[in-house]
């Protein structure tokens, strides 16, 4: 088999995983209505009442979005290395307002049929299923703390607030689940009487608790107690930046590849509480990590004041901006500003034909510039610098073109990483040279 049939069959086989997992998650719906069909849930006496049968239906889809949302987030390596980090995110932002949708249709024909039924006020039928249980009061809690989640992750909300402040309230998510669950197995008669649906929920829940619970604690733990990793050295870079270099043992059982990040949380008493996703600069050694920080916010800019032994805790690692998703063994790589990161990164394994494009206002702020020019020849590959004030594209005022600076370029992969608006201009460009979508890829640092 030919290198590039090689390419060609590992994209394939990457891009079935990937389609493969998000439609699970319809298919894993559909069967839980299914069942719910299947246990007589839809019998009606008149055609009215098909609405209520609506509500549960969506109450049922709702619970398993909100199952594949849990998933999706749970930092699982089988989600991670099927989708990436960035599109799991997505897909868990865009399933959590469908799924409060479908909460809100759950309960407004639930309540709608049901006081019908009663000859009740929707109102007066609401606090009526308070009866019912303590559950269906939680219910109902879980239900505001959802709304207060989903509007505060509204983009106008969000972009205004501080990602802390954000965070912490997202956090009320978990509560909410808390607080809705058990309505769902005491009152919900589909789950109640054992049989394949019981199996079905439990299996669900285990799978997306169990896959939460274990990557997103038991395994940081772990590391910590594996690898010892604590903080080695904290050196200043000539533009500002600082890199952080950590020691550890066996870290090759880490299993980071050059271009990931992690979720690095330094156990001191200022920052313990705090997880920030920082790319790897250069390979992982077996012994040691590091990373380059450019001081942009709070937590940044305080990193050049971490003590060396700092014990660290890392969560990954994360992402897919790396080798194993190349499509053609030529490569060229796109960094800006500190995007330059998982760039360094994955020059470390480059091998030729690779092209090397930074894009500085001036040497003397580009972070890792000697570095990365030191390596490149080492690998064999070729560094294209284009210096100057902001054009009217990704490049200087003359407007640099991919196809201009790298002629085979749409033979390559291209891997980007800087400003959103920077790299969805470098993405355009190389779209325009040619480049398939499926050989750009593209790191985020922020949204
Ligand atoms: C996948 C990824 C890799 C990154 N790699 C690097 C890197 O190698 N070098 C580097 O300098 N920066 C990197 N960043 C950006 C870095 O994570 C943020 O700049 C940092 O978290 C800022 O924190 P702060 O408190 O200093 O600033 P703030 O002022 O609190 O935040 C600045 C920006 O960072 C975002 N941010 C803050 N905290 C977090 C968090 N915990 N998770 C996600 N976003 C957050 C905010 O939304 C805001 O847009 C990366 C980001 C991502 C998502």
């Amino acid at each position: 088999m030919s290198t590039l049939e090689a390419y060609a069959r590992r994209s394939a086989r990457r891009e079935w995983w990937r389609d493969g997992l998000e439609a699970s998650i319809y298919l894993v719906a559909a069967v839980g209505v299914a069942l719910f069909v299947a246990s007589g849930g839809l019998l009606v006496t008149a055609p009215i009442d098909h609405l209520y049968g609506l509500g549960r239906v969506a109450g049922i889809v709702a619970a398993v979005l909100v199952l594949a949302q849990i998933t999706l987030i749970s930092r699982a390596p089988y989600v991670e290395r099927a989708i990436g980090h960035d599109r799991a995110a997505a897909t868990h932002t865009r399933l959590g307002k469908v799924a409060f949708i479908l909460m809100l249709v759950h309960v407004g024909l639930i309540l709608v049929m049901n006081a019908r039924y009663d000859g009740r006020s929707i109102l007066s039928e609401a606090v009526a299923l308070w009866d019912l249980g303590w559950f269906m009061v939680a219910a109902q809690v879980g239900l505001g703390l959802f709304t207060i989640v989903v509007a505060t992750s509204l983009v106008a909300i969000r972009s205004r607030w501080r990602y802390e402040r954000w965070h912490a309230v997202h956090l009320l998510v978990y509560l909410a689940i808390a607080a809705v669950v058990p309505h769902q197995f005491l009152e919900g008669s589909t789950f109640r009487d054992g049989g394949a649906a019981w199996w079905f929920w439990l299996v669900l829940y285990v799978l997306a608790v169990g896959s939460f619970l274990a990557y997103r604690i038991v395994r940081p733990l772990v590391l910590l107690a594996r690898h010892d990793l604590r903080v080695a050295a904290v050196e200043p870079e000539p533009d500002g930046s600082v890199s952080v270099v950590m020691s550890g043992r066996d870290l090759d059982r880490l299993g980071a590849r050059p271009g990931q990040f992690l979720l690095w949380r330094f156990l001191d008493r200022e920052r313990w509480t705090q997880a920030h996703p920082w790319s790897l600069s250069r390979a992982p050694r077996s012994d040691s990590l590091r990373i380059t920080v450019k001081p942009s916010g709070d937590a940044s800019a305080r990193l050049a004041h971490l003590r060396v032994g700092t014990r660290v805790l890392a969560e990954g690692p994360l992402g897919i901006f790396t080798d194993a998703t190349r499509t053609a063994p030529g490569a060229v790589l796109v960094a800006s500003g500190i995007g330059v990161t998982p760039i360094r990164a994955l020059l470390d394994e480059a091998q030729a034909p690779c092209t090397v494009v930074l894009r500085v206002r001036s040497r003397e702020e580009a972070p890792l510039i000697d570095e990365v020019e030191e390596l490149a020849v080492q690998r064999g590959a070729d560094v294209i610098v284009v210096a100057g004030p902001r054009g009217s594209g990704w490049g200087t005022a003359a407007g640099e073109s991919l196809g201009a600076l790298v002629p085979d370029v749409a033979t390559r992969d291209i891997y980007v990483c800087g400003p959103v608006p920077w790299a969805d201009a470098v993405v355009l460009d190389a779209r325009a040279a040619g480049v398939p979508a499926a050989a750009i890829h593209r790191e985020r640092f922020g949204w």
